[in-house]
């Protein structure tokens, strides 16, 4: 990848799109269309279509067809299993163009993209390629004169709801388990990042999915989103976005057919640095990227800064050096550290908890204003506040941008009730030299991953949910294929 060939991908026009329903790309029966807006420069990219509930009707019965019929679920394994392997290799082919269109829609930074987009979504495919015929029935300890077997089938219709960070990570993380178990998808992208799985659809296609299989339908969430989550044909929802919306869809479960409901929610997960730790310039480096990269705009951003009160001064310095010293700006440039923020509401949410910040007194270290505005783009630079306490509204809510606080604690019984006083519990981080106090901040802290003197960083192997507030699924490993199968029980008389 150079620089010159991103320039040519990024300097080609985006088509129009339209929905993809039935294995081709169909108008919008709403009649509607979404202006798509780079968050680069401000400027129109292309349009998209707005769906109404009619066009989700019509995905949905599609999507139930083709698993009606049987085409897909079921097909033989090593069938499902040769077209997500194609897929794979379709992704990883075109892995440029793919990050390059994700990129001109969303703002994340190429560097990062590039690997985190196409990069995981190929990978999340090949290891569901590989898992789908290693998931085995059961046979049960019973009497002999009863046979007792356990069969994992697919559920049917997935419907699956997905953010503008990472649409291509988190919506191959959704769609690539919920295929190898047989199912059917009908996927609605976030209308702010919905390019890059447009064209995987079609990828998918080209592949060999069969026709129906996995339909796709953009527009609003109020709209397109609410029809999904109350169809009653839709037998799992699975979704990765804020706390908010994650309540509608349960009430919308409740308020329909009970379909099953799996969340993926946000976090202010906390980053402790002991004075222990074996190398503080690293922690402090690490630390920065964790919260400044793709902006802020990622799940398990380390957005609390817990410090052990003897080094506050010397590590808040660097890391706020580090802040001062990141290369925030056009996220096409190989170079750049740290991208736009996806919209300019996004960005106005930013501005807004930095507003709030300052009139409940934090003391502001770094950036906190937006930057290159003369671009057109939305950009805001890394910023850092100390003097915070955990009432502060910084402090408790997800800000979902490149906001960071710093608090001090005295011991590690201290540290510990600040990190679990909070309503989210999706990710962490300890950074120590002392290996039997890393195992115990382990098990102590209430959350999904806790990193150990690192941050970020996990591969499909092992699972990504959160407690408490945080969600109540997990996406990769072989436990998020739990949520795409029924367990059926067969009760034999020999
Ligand atoms: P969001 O909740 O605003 O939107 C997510 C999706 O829900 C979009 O597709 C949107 O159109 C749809 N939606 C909105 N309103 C809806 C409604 N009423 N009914 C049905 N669908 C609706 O989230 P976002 O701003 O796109 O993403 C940021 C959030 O996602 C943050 O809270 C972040 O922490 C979270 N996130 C979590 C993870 C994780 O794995 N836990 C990963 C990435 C992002």
């Amino acid at each position: 990848m150079d620089q010159s060939q991103i320039d040519a991908l990024a300097a080609q026009p985006v088509s129009a799109r339209q929905l993809f329903i039935d294995g081709r790309w169909v108008a919008p029966q709403s009649g509607k269309v979404m202006d798509v807006t780079s968050p680069i420069d401000g400027r129109l990219l292309t349009t998209i279509a707005d769906a109404g509930a009619a066009d989700v009707d019509a995905a949905v019965a599609s999507a139930r067809r083709a698993f009606d019929s049987g085409v897909w679920s079921r097909a033989a394994p090593a069938e499902r299993k040769k077209v997500l392997h194609r897929i794979a290799d379709a992704i990883e082919r075109e892995a440029l163009e793919l990050a390059v269109l994700g990129v001109r829609d969303n703002g994340t930074e190429i560097g990062m993209a590039i690997k985190a987009e196409p990069g995981s979504a190929a990978g999340t495919f090949r290891y569901y390629a590989e898992a789908l015929d290693k998931v085995n029935g059961e046979v049960a300890p019973t009497a002999g004169s009863v046979l007792g077997m356990i069969l994992r089938e697919p559920v049917g219709v997935v419907g699956a709801i997905v953010p503008w960070n990472f649409p291509m990570m988190i919506g191959a993380w959704k769609i690539a388990p919920a295929l190898a178990m047989g199912n059917s998808v009908v996927l609605k992208p976030s209308e702010v990042a919905s390019l890059s799985l447009l064209r995987l659809v079609e990828i998918c296609h080209e592949c060999g999915l069969p026709e129906g299989v996995l339909n796709v339908v953009t527009g609003h969430g109020a709209v397109a989103g609410e029809a999904l989550g109350l169809h009653m044909d839709v037998d799992v929802l699975v979704f990765t976005g804020s706390g908010g919306v994650g309540r509608r869809l349960l009430e919308y479960s409740a308020r329909s057919n009970l379909k099953r409901v799996y969340l993926e929610l946000g976090g202010k997960s906390p980053n402790i640095v002991f004075a222990d730790a074996p190398d503080l310039r690293q922690a402090a480096k690490v630390s920065a990227a964790g919260i400044f990269r793709n902006s802020g705009q990622v799940c398990v951003a380390g957005s609390r800064l817990l410090v052990e009160r003897s080094i506050q001064e010397d590590f808040t310095a660097m890391l706020a050096e580090e802040a001062r010293a990141m290369k925030v700006g056009n996220p096409l440039k190989l170079d750049t550290q740290a991208g736009a923020i996806s919209s300019e509401m996004q960005l106005a949410r930013v501005q807004g908890f930095v507003e709030v910040a300052h009139d409940e007194g934090a003391v502001l270290l770094a950036g906190g204003e937006r930057i290159l505005a003369e671009t057109g783009g939305s950009y805001f630079a890394p910023t850092v506040f100390g003097g915070v306490t955990p009432e502060m509204t910084l402090v408790r809510e997800e800000v979902f941008g490149p906001v960071l606080s710093v608090m001090p604690f005295d011991t590690e019984e201290d540290a510990l009730r600040i990190a679990n006083g909070t309503e989210y519990g999706l990710a962490a981080a300890v950074w120590t030299g002392n290996l039997s106090r890393a195992h115990r901040m382990v098990r102590a802290i209430d959350a999904g991953v806790v990193h150990v003197n690192t941050y970020g960083g996990a591969d499909n192997t092992v699972p990504l949910g959160g407690h408490r507030q945080s969600g109540n699924g997990h996406d990769k490993s072989l436990h998020a294929l739990d949520k795409y199968v029924n367990l059926k029980t067969a009760w034999i008389q020999l």
